[in-house]
């Protein structure tokens, strides 16, 4: 039984970009950290690839990256989230790798997350005018398998073990942007923070408002899931709880 209500007491957040989760789980960390969640933010990339002005070439690259970062860890404080921690693959270059996995496996290994929250790797088209980033779905299918099995299956990356990365199991997997989604999350209350963190993201938003944009799509998935506002997911239950409430 998924209840929508519920608080995971450690959360691990996965994406490709600096600005991936505010655009898509921001209310959902807030409502989470609000209740005394821990939430550790992990980008798999520094976003330097994040910027189309003909006059910049690849030597604005590590200034961007500076920018994206700190852009990222000031959305995270506003949204009340402990911890960010920056990989540093390549945007725009990223692939599901085995050294992503393992990356990603340590990290779980070492914050034992109850719940890891990531995009859906299997999302190629949304509607028929936007291609999900490669990115994304690189990111999201290293982050799933990490979750399970990487984490938790002791001889998976025995060099993780020899160095003390002891397993850990994973009890829920929240996947955002499914086209079939099982569980809403009220943001009503986290929505002006949500608009309030994507807007730290400066570098990416340029002139342009995110507030209308994402008040609407909190009301579709509202919508869908009987609430005034939503973000919605797939949720894998790996492991149940013992008692739910
Ligand atoms: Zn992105």
């Amino acid at each position: 039984m998924i209840t929508p209500e519920y608080i995971p007491l450690i959360a691990l957040s996965i994406h490709a970009h600096p600005d991936d989760q505010e655009f898509t789980v921001g209310g959902t960390l807030a409502r989470w950290a609000r209740a005394g969640c821990r939430v550790v933010s992990v980008v798999v990339t520094r976003g330097e690839s994040g910027n189309n002005d003909p006059d910049k070439d690849g030597g604005f690259k590590p200034a961007l990256a500076r920018i994206r970062i700190a852009e990222q860890a000031a959305a995270n404080q506003v949204l009340g989230i402990a911890e960010t921690i920056c990989l540093d693959y390549p945007d725009g270059e990223l692939e599901a790798t085995i050294p992503l996995r393992r990356d990603l496996t340590r990290l779980i290994r070492i914050h034992k997350p109850e719940v890891v929250v990531l995009g859906d790797p299997q999302a190629v088209f949304y509607g028929s005018g936007y291609i999900n980033h490669p990115d994304h779905r690189a990111a999201a299918q290293a982050g799933l398998y990490a979750a399970f099995p990487s984490a938790g299956t002791r001889l998976i990356f025995t060099d993780l073990l020899a160095a003390g990365y002891e397993p850990h199991n994973v009890k829920r997997v929240y996947i955002h942007g499914s086209e079939k989604p099982d569980t809403w999350v009220d943001i009503a209350a986290t929505i002006e923070v949500k608009i309030a963190a994507l807007r730290r993201h400066v570098s990416q938003l340029g002139d342009w408002d995110p507030e209308e944009m994402i008040r609407k799509w909190a009301a579709e998935e509202g919508q869908r899931g009987g609430l005034e506002s939503a973000e919605a997911f797939k949720v894998m239950v790996l492991e149940e709880e013992k008692q739910e409430n």
